[in-house]
């Protein structure tokens, strides 16, 4: 009666001694071991900026000391994105490259999983009231090549951490663009011009769809998507990335 009684704790206990051994958990960044799943070691989640407020209103940029209700950053004040709200987890600076980088070419999709827990919880302002997720689309081309889209793996893991649903296919990329990685910021937006569109016989009408990549730099890429969603109908576009380029003296 005894061992009845124990037998399935005594189990529980060693399968539970079994997974720690084979999978301790690992530091996200470099793969030393830490105490939590998803988690970063001491040094790296040092190394790393996570945005917090106070910060721009409409595109997030973590101000140094707080401005007061509804403030908006310079950039924001000059001219309105076509989207309305954008918010970002972490800098993306030399730091957070790697993890970023780890996601896009190492075939790390378990990674996607963890960033998209910490989108969910960063972008709680861009994501109230959403109706969709819509993944900044790769060209037919590149997906091929590598497989999968890292930002709509992103959207799925916002999803699974109870974010709305994803409209991956929604937004398609009409022409191969140059990498932006060497230009700047005009050659970007031009880059960048009509190179997107809705699929034919999806409607954002009426809807509230936030916009999801992996970085934001010169932010062209977001703004030429807001406009196609924009005019297409949407009635409010945001804009939530893994990470974002915060230019020096900004
Ligand atoms: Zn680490
Ligand atoms: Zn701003």
């Amino acid at each position: 009666m005894q061992l009845v009684a124990t037998l399935p704790t005594a189990l529980r206990r060693l399968g539970r001694a079994v997974v720690d051994g084979v999978l301790p958990p690992r530091c996200l960044a470099c793969g030393s071991t830490v105490d939590n799943v998803d988690a970063l070691c001491g040094s790296c989640w040092a190394a790393i900026t996570f945005f917090a407020p106070p910060c721009c209103a409409v595109c997030g940029l973590p101000f140094p000391h707080p401005m007061g209700e509804g403030a908006v950053c310079g950039d924001c004040a000059r001219q309105h994105p076509s989207w309305d709200r954008a918010r970002s987890v972490l800098r993306y600076d030399k730091h957070s490259r790697r993890l970023v980088l780890m996601l896009k070419h190492g075939d790390q999709t378990h990674l996607a999983g963890a960033f998209g827990r910490w989108m969910q919880r960063a972008g709680g302002e861009v994501l109230a009231g959403a109706d969709l997720l819509v993944p900044v689309p790769l060209h037919w081309t590149r997906l091929f090549v590598r497989r999968f889209n890292q930002s709509a793996l992103l959207a799925r893991a916002i999803h699974g951490a109870g974010g709305p649903p994803v409209a991956a296919d929604w937004l398609v990329r009409r022409r191969r663009t140059p990498s932006q990685g060497t230009l700047g910021p005009l050659a970007r937006a031009r880059n960048v011009r009509g190179a997107f569109a809705l699929r034919p016989g999806r409607s954002v009408k009426g809807r509230r769809v936030v916009l999801i990549d992996d970085v934001l730099t010169t932010g062209a890429t977001a703004e030429e998507c807001a406009r196609v969603l924009r005019r297409a109908g949407a009635d409010y576009v945001g804009v939530l990335v893994l990470a974002r380029a915060v230019r020096v003296g900004s």
